[in-house]
């Protein structure tokens, strides 16, 4: 945050523990990887409400409760729709579209439809026999699709699975909960909150779309995410390079993908490296080595 705003992220955005001190990995023998990499803890709600805080600050106009509908091309500016009470259009030099997994704008500009993974996490009071610094992921193909994992927000034991079938996600979870009461003393003493949300199915080679003529895409709309649903920081710097390469060429939408492209590159070298770790670490995600 440094970077992007020059100053850290405020003590009102984090929760306890403040600082993740890394992950933890089970590999789909059973075996334990601890990868020690420290890194903010924070609720969603509050960080994302300073990061539009911070928007407005610096002279954006943040509009809430109304979404983009439509996004065309013209000769020399972009026009998009807005629907919130009322339905609008307006012209831009440029469109950066970073409107996460579901991404509808891209898929009605370039007919790309991203695959999704479907995660179901939980919210909880209770205690557990785990060290609750780490951020603890679980690859047995038994436990989930895709991935299951552990963590704390507040004293709060957040337990979820990610598959890519949604209707067998009770089956993983109840799967998961079992396996964490047997190995780790899962102890749940109230359930306080269900949470459903959707994450991109990450292909071989990690393919990034860059955009379309004056539109650039960005976070997971362009396909940047880390093993483990780790995307917030690559959020965060795909959106910065996409709006310097708008910057450095306000009148140059030719060039201004192909430096979006150079200035993400050690990013998606990273995502990619990333990625190559976990395929050696289970069946699950061979196919991504
Ligand atoms: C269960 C779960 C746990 C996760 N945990 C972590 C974690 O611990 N650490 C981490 O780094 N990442 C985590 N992630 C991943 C992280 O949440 C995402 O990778 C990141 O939020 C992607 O950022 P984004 O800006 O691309 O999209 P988003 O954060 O999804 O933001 C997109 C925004 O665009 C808005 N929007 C969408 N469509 C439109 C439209 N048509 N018009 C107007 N607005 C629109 C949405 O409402 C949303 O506010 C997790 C994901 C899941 C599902």
């Amino acid at each position: 945050m440094q970077k992007y705003y020059g100053e850290p992220v405020p003590e009102f955005t984090t929760c306890i523990p403040e600082i993740n001190k890394g992950m933890v990995f089970t590999d789909d023998g059973g075996q334990t990887f601890r990868f020690e990499q420290t890194g903010l803890n924070v609720w969603r709600s509050s960080f994302d409400k300073w990061l539009a805080d911070k928007a407005a600050e610096s002279g954006t106009e943040v509009r809430d409760c109304i979404s983009a509908v439509a996004c065309e091309e013209k000769e020399g500016f972009v026009t998009v729709t807005f629907r919130g009470k009322e339905t609008y259009t307006e012209q831009a030099k440029y469109v950066i579209d970073c409107e996460g997994v579901i991404g509808s704008l891209k898929k009605k500009l370039t007919g790309h439809d991203s695959k999704l993974i479907h995660t179901y996490q939980t919210f909880n009071l209770g205690s557990i026999d785990l060290d609750y610094q780490f951020f603890h992921a679980y690859l047995q193909p038994e436990l989930s699709e895709y991935d299951a994992w552990f963590n704390v927000k507040d004293n709060q034991l957040v337990l979820g699975v990610s598959v890519r079938d949604a209707d067998k996600t009770q089956y993983y979870y109840e799967q998961f909960i079992e396996y964490m009461r047997k190995n780790h003393g899962l102890r749940i003493e109230k359930l306080l909150k269900v949470d459903k949300w959707l994450m991109p199915h990450i292909q071989p080679g990690c393919p990034i779309d860059y955009g379309v003529g004056r539109v650039l895409f960005a976070g997971e709309t362009a396909g940047f995410l880390n093993p483990m649903g780790e995307g917030i920081s690559a959020g965060m710097e795909s959106g910065y390079c996409a709006g310097m390469a708008v910057v450095g060429n306000i009148d140059n939408p030719e060039n201004a993908l192909d430096e979006y492209r150079n200035k993400v590159s050690d990013l998606h070298d990273y995502m990619k490296r990333q990625w190559n770790l976990v395929a050696s670490m289970a069946e699950t995600f061979r196919e991504m080595g």
